[in-house]
């Protein structure tokens, strides 16, 4: 075994860890039409999700990002369905801009069933610091609101979450992927601003980084995430039991740190 630890003994024997209860911060749901994915229904997503000892699972569907007509639907019905397993973020859409007031109004009507918002700016070719982005930012900062935004290295992410970030204080920001490949810049920003926080989502694919994020003292702020359904938790968890790291390292970052960002309690 790469790493002898007992949380990493547990895992190999049993697939979970019996006092690590996961917290996956970044999750999709429903079918793509570019890829193949086995259990991307919802039943098949909770089945993953006992696998892998997941306890909780922050998701955005593909069609709350993809297909404006349909919105959020399914965000609200999967969160319905599996009340303190599922929890959702609503997808903003910024080339649908008269959707987003209408899904911040969900938003408030369903707090309850959500965690925050979800940005996919290099998808939807419209930077996060646009202004098309406005209202949702001003709502996630009077809300203190988590908005996990996609990042990666190369698409112009970098200088739009440094504005963002500076502008509003009291949204918490989650780079997901780190600014993949970015990986200094990605420090210096989550080192620079309070309110930011990196999702390990895809990080995991290479060796080194998440090391990296550790000695650069940003424990705290590291978020596990795996885009289930496309990537199966017990690859991550894996890279992470095998990555030069403590076991408290590693309860931070697979779940005690979403806990205390959007307040969710062991049951
Ligand atoms: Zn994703």
């Amino acid at each position: 075994m790469i790493c002898d630890s007992d949380l990493s003994r547990e895992f190999v024997q049993q697939g979970r860890g019996a006092n690590c209860p996961v917290i996956d911060v970044h999750v999709h749901l429903g079918p793509v039409y570019t890829g193949w994915m086995p259990k991307w229904s919802i039943d098949g997503l909770i089945d993953t999700m006992d696998q892998a000892g997941v306890q909780v699972s922050v998701l955005c569907p593909h069609s709350a990002l993809f297909s404006p007509d349909i919105g959020n639907e399914e965000t609200l019905a999967a969160a319905r369905r599996h009340p303190g397993r599922i929890r959702g973020y609503i997808g903003v859409n910024p080339t649908h801009p008269r959707n987003i007031e209408k899904d911040l109004a969900n938003f408030d009507r369903n707090r309850d069933l959500l965690s925050g918002l979800k940005m996919l700016a290099s998808y939807h070719r419209v930077l996060m610091d646009d202004d098309a982005y406005r209202p949702a930012w001003e709502y996630a900062d009077a809300h203190r609101l988590a908005v996990l935004c996609h990042t990666w290295g190369g698409d112009g992410s970098e200088q739009s979450m440094r504005n963002i970030a500076a502008r509003h204080p009291n949204a918490r920001i989650i780079m997901a992927h780190a600014l993949h490949g970015q990986w200094e810049d990605a420090i210096d920003i989550a080192k620079q601003y309070d309110n930011v926080y990196l999702d390990l989502c895809a990080v995991l694919d290479d060796r080194g980084p998440v090391e990296r994020f550790v000695e650069a003292g940003l424990v705290k702020k590291l978020l596990f995430g795996t885009d289930n359904p496309w990537f199966h938790p017990h690859h991550g968890i894996g890279a992470l039991l095998s990555a030069d790291l403590s076991d408290e390292d590693r309860q931070d970052i697979l779940h005690r740190n979403a806990r205390r960002l959007f307040g969710v309690t062991i049951p």
